[in-house]
């Protein structure tokens, strides 16, 4: 480095540097006046060392040092000294020393930034605007240097296991991952699109075809959603593919990297390999294709305690071989008051559809005992003999509220009840503070899933996934809710962090399952024809996976959004505050892509 700024950093100096001259450069981070002394903490990005500039040593660069204000770029010469008895500040690693400035060199002024750097309540429209500003704060650059350590652990590891790091265009066709596609149009070829990549599936799974066998890319995905909580419009996937590999392989080698990753960037060990919990025991056991096994609160099947009850709704299921379940949210009677629960119950009903939320609150401290201090809506339907087995089957005890979730439909009362179990954890606070990170896979998705609306068979991850081969025989007599999939995702603390698939490699499969799905043969040909011709030519038998680098860079981080882990992220309305993106463009530009707009005036932005 050269050393025409500075012979060390902000972090660098400690009592071994007395005596020496030396010079800093760096930004203005607070500055105090000590009845003319002058101080101030120089921050670059290595830490902060503290500079005095002292009139009685010299006088006109001490008379400068008045006009400094936080973030001017300064440079500074001095001697390093000890601090005086009793200042040391020993949260600083450069706090035994000072630099007693002898030459201050003002590199650039800084007007008064718009919020307070270190003030963590800022509005985050306002730090999105002036991100370059946001970015100096200590914790944004440790997050961007997090990511930095994890991106190149997950290149070396990488390629220590025989992975070519490969680009794939970002200009190029759909590929169904399930969201809308940004369009970019064609001046050469007016009246047509490319498509910027949801994923680089097919590219990656055609580069196996290639004869590549192990590919890997650090690759931005684009895809046009309405953009909920943590979503981004472009993000980053740690993206890999493999052949002559099962899902054994592909999950072997994610465990290893993960395990470097932590191990490399955190210094934690987390133990491998991880648990493997088929989709139907994560939903069954803990509502949720993600489950957060932090904590307890499983689900309990209820169905044969009420098979012979006098509470309608409960027996119709039950004789409609529906599910019956509940969970036990224990202790919880206190901090959930009856006005409480209605609110809980509003809440299944607006945000999933719920029909309502039925619950049973075991009051403590009041003048009734047993069951009579049963608060509930339903419980007056039951006899003593299935209160009696509810309360044995749930560990059901003074203080508790049980939630139930009562259907024809089995899904639904899993999912419900698992979104209940996650506030229930954060109500009691379930998970310390401390608790070592929980990683699993859940495996055995199913294949194919019916969508109402549209009335077809829709595939649950991507339509190159493969059917168990166990299961061929289902999708042969058309029984296709039940087919599952080789397909696995890998969740850690109740967050997916990725997932992939072994995928079909034969060309009739894939025909098969186009057709399933209702891809007529006409659109596999406009759509799909270069990847059915390419697997007539000899593909090997592959599979792979895709990890969310954002949100994996956030849990490591202990971040609350991936947008704190991201340079220059868009905000919740997909806009770019900074740079003012998207924006409009000259009409000019648009008749040069034979695009006019149709938006009117009044339609809403
Ligand atoms: N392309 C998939 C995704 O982006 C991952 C995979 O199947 O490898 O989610």
């Amino acid at each position: 480095m050269s050393q025409k700024y500075r012979t060390h950093t902000c972090q660098a100096l400690r009592p071994e540097h007395i005596g020496q001259t030396v010079q800093l450069a760096g930004w203005v981070n607070s500055r105090r006046d000590h009845g003319g002394v002058i101080f101030i903490d120089l921050r670059d990005r290595e830490g902060l060392t503290q500079v005095v500039f002292r009139p009685d040593e010299f006088l006109a660069i001490a008379e400068k040092s008045h006009a400094l204000r936080g973030e001017d770029v300064i440079q500074v010469t001095g001697s390093v000294a000890a601090r005086l008895g009793g200042t040391a500040n020993s949260r600083l690693a450069t706090g035994a020393i000072e630099v007693v400035a002898s030459d201050l060199v003002v590199l650039n002024k800084a007007e008064v930034p718009p919020f307070p750097l270190d003030d963590p309540k800022v509005n985050e429209d306002l730090r999105l605007e002036y991100r370059y500003l946001d970015l100096r704060t200590r914790p944004m650059q440790e997050n961007l240097r997090l990511r930095h350590r994890i991106v190149k652990a997950t290149r070396d590891y990488l390629d220590e296991a025989g992975f070519l790091e490969i680009e794939t265009p970002i200009l190029s066709n759909p590929t169904p991952e399930g969201a809308r596609d940004f369009l970019v149009p064609s001046r050469l070829t007016p009246g047509h699109f490319y498509a910027l990549p949801q994923a680089p599936q097919q590219y990656k799974q055609l580069l196996q075809v290639a004869g590549l066998e192990k590919y890997f890319q650090i690759a931005r995905c684009f895809r046009d959603e309405d953009l909920r909580a943590d979503r981004q419009p472009e993000f980053t996937q740690i993206d890999i593919e493999a052949s002559f590999v099962d899902e054994v392989d592909i999950q072997t080698l994610i465990e290893g990297l993960l395990a470097r990753v932590f191990r490399e960037a955190k210094g934690q060990e987390i133990p491998v390999p991880f648990p493997r919990v088929p989709y139907s025991e994560a939903m069954n056991r803990y509502g949720s294709d993600k489950p957060d096994t932090r904590f307890g609160v499983e689900l309990v099947d209820l169905a044969d305690v009420f098979h012979a009850s006098q509470f309608k709704v409960f027996r119709s299921i039950v004789d409609g071989k529906g599910t019956i379940k509940a969970i036990n949210a224990k202790g919880a009677a206190e901090a959930l008051s009856k006005e409480q629960l209605k609110k809980w119950e509003e809440w299944v009903k607006t945000e999933f559809g719920a029909k309502g939320l039925a619950y049973i609150r075991w009051k403590s401290g009041s003048e009734a005992t047993g069951f009579d201090a049963w608060e509930s809506p339903i419980v007056k339907f039951f006899s003593d003999e299935e209160k009696a087995a509810l309360a044995a089957r749930m560990g059901f005890e003074d203080g508790d509220v049980l939630f139930f979730g009562a259907d024809l439909n089995w899904e639904p009362v899993c999912e419900i009840l698992g979104r209940v179990r996650l506030r229930v954890s954060d109500l009691l606070k379930l998970v310390p503070a401390n608790t070592p990170p929980h990683f699993l896979w859940v495996v055995d998705f199913p294949l194919l899933a019916f969508s109402p609306e549209d009335n077809k068979w829709v595939a649950v991850h991507h339509p190159f996934t493969r059917p168990k081969a166990e299961d061929m025989p289902l999708l042969e007599a058309g029984e296709y809710g039940k087919v599952r999939a080789v397909a696995y995702d890998v969740v850690l603390n109740g967050v997916e962090l990725g997932g992939g698939s072994i995928r079909i490699h034969e060309k009739e499969l894939q025909t098969k399952l186009f057709g399933i799905l209702g891809v007529s043969p006409e659109e596999q040909q406009e759509k799909f024809a270069h990847l059915l011709r390419a697997f007539s030519f000899g593909a090997p038998p592959h599979g792979g996976i895709a990890l969310g680098l954002d949100r994996f860079v956030m849990l490591a981080a202990g971040a609350s959004s991936i947008r704190e882990v991201i340079a220059f992220p868009k905000n919740n309305r997909g806009a770019d505050l900074m740079t003012q993106s998207p924006t409009e463009v000259e009409y000019k530009q648009l008749r040069e892509l034979y695009i006019q707009s149709t938006r009117k005036k009044e339609d809403k932005l």
